[in-house]
């Protein structure tokens, strides 16, 4: 590829970035926690499983939609699964 063209190839992407990035509606989740009226618990592993990725790091609260005082409380019970070894701390 020509200097000329990747130079023009950046100008647009840096252009569509700025201005013409088409807005999209993001439906807000909701925290499963909040609608279904229960709390986190270090004992279900299944559900607290969703809560981790694959490398077993705690999920963020925009990644997993759960509302801040849930989100502290899914930190909390991650930790303490992982200390009775229901979860790993990491994963290679
Ligand atoms: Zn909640």
């Amino acid at each position: 590829m020509r200097k000329k063209d990747r130079d023009n190839k950046r100008e647009s992407k840096k252009r569509e970035s700025k201005e013409e990035r088409p807005q999209r509606k993001r439906r807000k989740k909701v925290c499963i926690f909040c609608a279904e009226k229960f709390m986190p618990d270090y004992k279900k592993i299944d559900l607290m499983k969703r809560f981790v990725s694959d490398r077993g790091k705690i999920l963020t609260m925009r990644s997993s939609g759960c509302c801040a005082s849930h989100q502290r409380a899914v930190a909390g019970e991650i930790k303490k699964a992982r200390q009775l070894g229901f979860l790993p701390y990491t994963v290679d």
